[in-house]
């Protein structure tokens, strides 16, 4: 497939579309538009998009990454909550005829029927520069909500792409770190510069980072929503030791004994903080306590 234009990867050409449909920039959908073409090109080399291909990207904007994903792929499905981008998308992607977007909250699609129905229920491959504001839901829910998925690449706060990758004893670690990796192997694919984007107001760091899905998962545990409510209390108290966090979480209801007798099985004493347990680590403690489950 040609590149054709205007190819949005020039940033003259993004500035000109912007001027030609008179767009405001929405700060409540989280928008930024990128204008650098090694970022571009970075985004799709780690997403590894090859012409068999079948992807989902998350808000295309006025459908510069899209167009990129476009030339690589066999098939683009882009969801964009804005109505006012869709006219520029329809201009901006008139020259594919391997791009279909969705007017609609990503949260709100059943992305797993729609795998089913464009690439066969096969694993899908996610790629987005991801509005800041629901990272973590969209990610969270492409795992909780078993939509096929190969891998998400996508492009967050340099902030966040710490938080997701990072282990016991750092500061960036907590529930986010331990639900993605309990997920997927997460590989951080580069920082990019705040001029990488066009947007109102204040310009935040940002990187690449791709999260390829595990296909069997790297822990067992009996009961996946229990370690997870563990995971959470755990940290939501990080000053306070492992056991207080747990006994004085209101999402659980472990006696001050039960929590006790749990954690010295576990190997650890009384004063162990949460934030040094790794993922092995929770599972284990999690099936320690969940006989004790009241309800
Ligand atoms: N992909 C474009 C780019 O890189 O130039 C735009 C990225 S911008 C950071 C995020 C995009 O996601 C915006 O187009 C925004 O309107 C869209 N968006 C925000 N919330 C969304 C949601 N809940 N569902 C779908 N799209 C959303």
């Amino acid at each position: 497939m040609e590149k054709v234009k205007p190819w949005l990867g020039e940033p003259q050409n993004t500035i000109a579309v912007l001027q030609k449909y008179g767009f405001v920039f929405q700060k409540k959908y989280g928008q930024n538009f990128l204008i650098d073409p090694h970022v571009l090109d970075k985004i799709v080399a780690a997403a590894g998009i090859g012409p068999d291909d079948f992807v989902v990207e998350i808000g295309p904007g006025i459908g510069t990454l899209t167009q990129y994903l476009a030339y690589a792929a066999r098939s683009v499905c882009a969801v964009e909550i804005d109505k006012n981008l869709i006219p520029i998308l329809e201009d901006t992607l008139s020259d594919y005829d391997n791009v279909e977007v969705i007017n609609n909250d990503v949260l709100k699609v059943d992305l797993a029927a729609l795998a089913k129905e464009k690439n066969n229920g096969r694993p899908i491959k996610v790629v987005a520069n991801l509005p800041y504001y629901i990272t973590t839901p969209i990610i969270m829910g492409l795992f909780e909500n078993e939509v096929p998925v190969e891998s998400i690449t996508v492009m967050v706060q340099k902030e966040v792409a710490d938080r997701m990758q990072t282990g016991p004893g750092n500061k960036d670690y907590g529930a986010l770190s331990l639900a993605v990796q309990y997920y997927a192997d997460p590989v951080y694919c580069g920082k990019c510069f705040a001029e990488t984007v066009l947007c109102r107001g204040p310009k935040v760091g940002s990187a690449v980072i791709r999260l390829t899905c595990h296909q069997e998962k790297p822990v067992q545990v009996q009961d996946e929503k229990l370690m997870f409510n563990i995971i959470r209390a755990s940290f939501n108290q990080r000053r306070k030791t492992l056991a207080n966090g747990l006994k004085n979480a209101a999402t659980l209801d472990f006696t001050k004994e039960e929590v006790e007798a749990a954690i010295d099985a576990l190997g650890k004493g009384a004063s162990v903080r949460g934030e040094t347990l790794t993922l092995e680590e929770f599972a284990r403690l999690s099936d320690l306590l969940s006989p004790y489950k009241k309800g």
